[in-house]
C-alpha cells in the first residue's frame, strides 16, 4: 500500500474557477484485484476541457462528479500488476486523474497503453505524440484537408495543440500562420516551431486592426483555420478566408469562464460558401494510430520540439490550471508528480 495524495472537485464554480473549487486529500492505494495494474504517475496533464467538466451543464459529456478525483491524462510506470500484459516499470499512459497513483482495470481496451520511451520523453505522450497531438492531426488532415502551398491559421499557436498543427503543417507543405499572445509566445511560434509568421493579438484593439495584419501575412488569403479561442482572432479569420475555405472548431476557450463569445459577421459564412466543423477528438478513436505514428516520428527526429510548462507537485495543479485559462501556460502544461 502507498500513501495516495488526490485532489478532488469539492464543489462547481459560478463564473470563473478558482482555487476553492479543489480539495487536496490523502488515502492509501487498495489492495489490486486481479486483472488491475497500480501505476505510480510521472505527470499530469491539464488541459482546457477540464474547465467544461467542472460545470453541471449540457455538454458533449458528463460532467466531473463532486467529491471524486479529478479527471486527467496522466503518464507513469507500474509499480504492481496483476494483469499478464503489465509488468512492474512497463511505462504507461491512461486517465489516471489528478492523483499520484491510480489502479487501472487493464481488461478494459484501452484504459491503460504501454509506451516506447526510448526516442521520445516520456512526458510528451501527454502531449505532441498524446491527446493534443491527435486533436491537431483530426482538425487538419479529416477536416481542414488543405493542399500543399495553401495557407491555414490556428489560434493558441504556441499551445500544446497548435504547435503540433504547425509541425503536421509544415510537413505537409502547407503556409501556416498562427496567433499567440504576446512576443514571447510569436518568436517561438515562428523561430522554433517552424511557422511562416505569427501575430500577437494582443497588439490589436479589434478584429478589424487584427484583419489587417493578417492580411500583410496571408496575401493569398485564408483556405483552412482551426479555431481554439473563439472571440477576436476567429471574427479577423472570416474576415480573410477565401471561398470554400474549411474550419475545425477544436476549442472555445475565451469562453470556458462563461464569457459570452457572439460572432461578429456570421453571414461570412454563407457568403465565403465555408464549411465549418466542430470535433470532439475522442470520438474518433480509428484515426489515432496513425496520427499518433506520424506525431511520434516527427518528435523523435526533433522536427517538433514541443515546449513545456512544468509545475512541481500535486498540490500546485489546481493554481497551474487556472493559469492555463488565462494563457499563463507557454506550451503544452504539465505537473511532474515524481
Ligand atoms: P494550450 O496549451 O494552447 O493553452 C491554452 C492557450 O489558450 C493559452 O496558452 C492561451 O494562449 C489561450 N487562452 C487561454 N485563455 C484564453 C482566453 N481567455 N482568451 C483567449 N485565449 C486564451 O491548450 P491546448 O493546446 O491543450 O488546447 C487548445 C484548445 O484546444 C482548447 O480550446 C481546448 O479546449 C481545445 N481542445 C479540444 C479538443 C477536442 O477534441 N475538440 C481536444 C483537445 C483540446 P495565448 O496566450 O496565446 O492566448
Amino acid at each position: 500500500m502507498y500513501v495516495n495524495q488526490q485532489i478532488i472537485l469539492d464543489n462547481r464554480p459560478t463564473g470563473e474557477a478558482s482555487l476553492s473549487n479543489f480539495k487536496f486529500i490523502e488515502t492509501k492505494t487498495p489492495e489490486l484485484q486481479d486483472g488491475h495494474v497500480l501505476v505510480q504517475h510521472h505527470f499530469l496533464s491539464l488541459d482546457p476541457y477540464m474547465r467544461g467538466r467542472m460545470n453541471d451543464s449540457k455538454s458533449y459529456t458528463q460532467p466531473q462528479a463532486l467529491g471524486q478525483v479529478m479527471i486527467g491524462g496522466t503518464v507513469g510506470e507500474v509499480v504492481e500488476s496483476k494483469h499478464p500484459n503489465f509488468t512492474i516499470g512497463d511505462k504507461v499512459v491512461g486517465m489516471g486523474g489528478w492523483q499520484l497513483y491510480n489502479v487501472f482495470d487493464a481488461n478494459i481496451v484501452g484504459a491503460l497503453q504501454k509506451v516506447d520511451t526510448t526516442h521520445i520523453e516520456i512526458s510528451h505522450f501527454l502531449g505532441a505524440v498524446g491527446m493534443p497531438g491527435v486533436t491537431a492531426w483530426y482538425g487538419l488532415v479529416k477536416i481542414i484537408q488543405a493542399k500543399a502551398g495553401q495557407t491555414v491559421t490556428v489560434s493558441a499557436a504556441s499551445g500544446a495543440v497548435g504547435s503540433a498543427f504547425g509541425a503536421l503543417a509544415k510537413a505537409r507543405g502547407l503556409r501556416v500562420v498562427g496567433f499567440a499572445g504576446g512576443k514571447d509566445k510569436c518568436d517561438y511560434v515562428v523561430k522554433e516551431l517552424g511557422f511562416d509568421a505569427c501575430i500577437d493579438y494582443k497588439e490589436h484593439e479589434d478584429y478589424v486592426s487584427l484583419s489587417k495584419a493578417i492580411q500583410e501575412v496571408c496575401p493569398n488569403g485564408i483556405d483552412g483555420h482551426f479555431e481554439n479561442v473563439g472571440g477576436m482572432v476567429l471574427d479577423a479569420v472570416m474576415l480573410r478566408t477565401n471561398a470554400f475555405a474549411r474550419f475545425a472548431v477544436c476549442g472555445m476557450i475565451a469562453g470556458y469562464n462563461g464569457n459570452p463569445i457572439p460572432m461578429k459577421n456570421p453571414a461570412l459564412i454563407l457568403m465565403n460558401r465555408m464549411m465549418v466543423e466542430g470535433f470532439i477528438v475522442s470520438e474518433h478513436l480509428d484515426i489515432w494510430p496513425e496520427a499518433l505514428q506520424e506525431l511520434g516520428a516527427l518528435v523523435a527526429s526533433k522536427k517538433l520540439n514541443p515546449r513545456q510548462t512544468i509545475a512541481h507537485g500535486l498540490e500546485q495543479a489546481p493554481e497551474a490550471f487556472l493559469g492555463l485559462l488565462k494563457g499563463k501556460n507557454f506550451g503544452k502544461q504539465l505537473v511532474k508528480l515524481i
